[in-house]
């Protein structure tokens, strides 16, 4: 056979994904595992969701681009009962808010700012695109945001580079420290986008698993609607991420309707709908019957005992741990404890520290290098069978006996 002579372009698996599979090889070969890397809540999927899921399976045909209509409308009630009024033409669903988020660089073209730390694929979809990624560091406390006054730093000098921003992206509450910024901190964002036309990123994907349920979330859609599009899942709150649906909220006015016809354009030659059976179980989630409302109660409740049970553990054991307000993460900055490690695991870097973790242990975690910040800093999915035990069932009951 004839050798080929193309190099395909070299690209790294997602770090998140990377330890999904070095955790798959160690099961296969029959050595114990315990996977705290990969962004997955620690709940069952509902029965009732997938009942749903099975009226719909015999619908084989592509349904419409942007997704169906009852999709749609459900998503479009989803958001206006949080505060959003929103109407089914200015949503967009995908085979996940990945693609969808990758999709939306591709249509916004040009720099993004994220934060940093920020979740793994932001800069990686940049990247990919050859579109730069400004990394700016967040308030103190305030994970998910790029602090605004660095903000309008990065954009006067992106200008007079002749680069100019195109968009920000925040995630709220934020994967991977788990807190959520401040109103305060939002709305003055929202006012450097308005000052240098940028397009807002919401990526709002752990927005119903707050740890407190009277906490809400300040999403810039509320002050800078023309402007903001939010994302959202089935993946985090009801744990189907390998059903793989998304869904985006455009902004109002044109540049919506601008950006909504750049989007279905950009996925009709991509993924050309998301897969029909699953949109109809999504409809009927973010339509949120009883059943589904009080799973994903349980699933915020779970994680936000067993996050704060684990904090307290590295807390006490001298690592730095930003309080968690949401989602199932924990980012603990183990350089306080650095002179330890180095005595007793011969480790310098989170990312030495990972992979001893890996090796030894059959544990997997990410280093803080992962999401662009401190090599000191580990992120770890906090597992509720690390509390509750390895059965889904028997880990609900558990927490549901707690109250
Ligand atoms: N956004 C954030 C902040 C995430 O943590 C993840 C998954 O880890 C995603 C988006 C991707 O979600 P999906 O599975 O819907 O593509």
């Amino acid at each position: 056979l004839r050798p080929v002579s193309t190099t395909p372009r070299p690209v790294a698996l997602s770090a998140t994904l990377a330890v999904n599979e070095a955790l798959a090889r160690r099961a296969r070969a029959g050595l114990p595992v315990l996977p705290l890397g990969f962004g997955e809540a620690g709940i069952p999927i509902h029965p009732a969701l997938i009942t749903s899921l099975s009226e719909a399976a015999d619908r084989g045909a592509y349904g419409p681009v942007a997704g169906s209509d009852e999709l749609r409308e459900a998503v479009a009630g989803y958001w206006t009962r949080r505060g959003l009024p929103t109407t089914p033409d200015r949503i967009v669903a995908g085979p996940g808010s990945k693609p969808l988020l990758f999709a939306l660089l591709l249509a916004l073209g040009g720099a993004v700012a994220v934060p940093a730390p920020s979740w793994v694929s932001y800069a990686a979809q940049a990247a990919l695109l050859d579109h730069e990624a400004v990394m700016i560091a967040t308030p103190p406390g305030e994970g998910g945001v790029p602090s605004p006054a660095l903000l309008a730093d990065a954009c006067v000098r992106a200008r007079a580079a002749g680069r100019p921003l195109h968009a920000v992206v925040v995630t709220l509450p934020d994967n991977p420290t788990g807190t959520l910024a401040s109103t305060g901190t939002i709305q003055k964002l929202c006012e450097v986008a308005r000052d240098n036309d940028l397009v807002i990123i919401s990526d709002e994907i752990y927005r119903d698993l707050l740890h407190d349920p009277a906490q809400t979330v300040p999403s810039p859609a509320l002050w800078a609607p023309e402007r903001t599009v939010v994302s959202t899942a089935l993946s985090k709150n009801l744990a189907a991420g390998g059903w793989r649906l998304g869904v985006v909220r455009l902004p109002e006015g044109p540049f919506g309707a601008r950006l909504r016809d750049s989007l279905t354009g950009i996925a009709s030659e991509i993924w050309s709908s998301a897969p029909a059976p699953v949109q109809h179980a999504a409809a009927f989630a973010f339509g949120e019957p009883p059943e589904l409302v009080e799973r994903i109660d349980l699933s915020r409740r779970l994680h936000a005992s067993v996050v704060r049970a684990v904090a307290d553990r590295f807390t006490a054991a001298g690592a730095k741990v930003p309080r968690p307000r949401g989602g199932f993460y924990l980012y603990p900055d183990l350089a306080p404890l650095g002179d330890r490690l180095r005595a007793d695991h011969g480790v310098t870097t989170g990312a030495e520290l990972t992979g001893l973790l890996l090796e030894r242990y059959g544990v997997g975690v990410l280093p803080g290098s992962a999401f662009g910040d401190a090599p000191e800093a580990l992120r770890m999915r906090v597992a509720p069978s690390l509390l509750y035990g390895a059965d889904d069932e028997q880990r609900l009951a558990a927490l549901e006996s707690r109250d």
